[in-house]
């Protein structure tokens, strides 16, 4: 095994713990992917909690979700086809996380859209968490409902369900993913205290002008 698979394994269990800790997933909920190259991907294991994933229990997957190597006895998880979806159809894209955190999966569950100009961050690096419409786990229906999405976004709820994050490295799928439920966070408090306010027209403008410096 070179380098670069040793590093990713290492990172996923990594993510996994971060996302256990977080209370972003329950129970064997959740998967995490990367490339590995253009044709391969490395994937979690089904019914397995994040919390606990070891770098060995990783599953080599082709785009296809045909397995290449795994230990014995170990499936990837069966929502590892929105994973591939999102290798086939983005080629910059290197990392997914699927995960349901609380307050996200709220909003997910409500049916919300979340596109508040409230705070600089979001305006920068996440204007808009679109909503992708219901789809039964574990079929086609998931992919097919995400990936109208990708190139103009990095993050989505999942009705009824949870969310999705991808980027061009794991941990940018991480980071957007840990952002997506901040956002989500800040809405819920800020409704308990009378609702969100957003910024001026011109505070947004400004703020979209700066984007280009954060990489977006
Ligand atoms: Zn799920």
């Amino acid at each position: 095994m070179d380098k670069k698979e040793q590093e990713l394994r290492a990172q996923m269990c990594e993510i996994g713990k971060n996302l256990f800790n977080k209370d972003f997933v329950a129970a064997n909920d959740g998967n995490i992917s990367a490339r590995l190259s253009e044709k391969e991907i490395l994937a979690t294991p089904t019914a397995t909690s994040k919390g606990y994933i070891t770098p060995d229990s990783i599953v080599k997957l082709d785009l296809d979700g045909n397995i290449l190597e795994a230990k014995e006895g170990v499936k990837p998880s069966s929502e590892v086809k929105m994973h591939l979806r999102c290798y086939k159809a983005m080629k910059n894209c290197n990392g997914v996380v699927h995960a349901h955190p609380p307050y996200a999966t709220g909003f997910a569950i409500k049916g919300e859209v979340l596109d508040k100009a409230t705070m600089p961050e979001v305006v920068i690096a996440m204007p808009k968490i679109p909503l992708a419409q219901y789809g039964c786990p574990s079929t086609e229906e998931i992919p097919d409902s995400v990936e109208p999405y990708f190139g103009d976004y990095e993050a989505v709820l999942l009705e009824s369900h949870g969310a999705l994050a991808w980027g061009d490295t794991l941990m940018n799928a991480y980071l957007n993913m840990e952002r997506l439920e901040y956002i989500a966070k800040l809405t819920f408090i800020t409704r308990s205290i009378d609702g969100e306010r957003e910024l001026s027209k011109e505070r947004i403008d400004e703020l979209v002008a700066l984007r280009p410096k954060y990489g977006k």
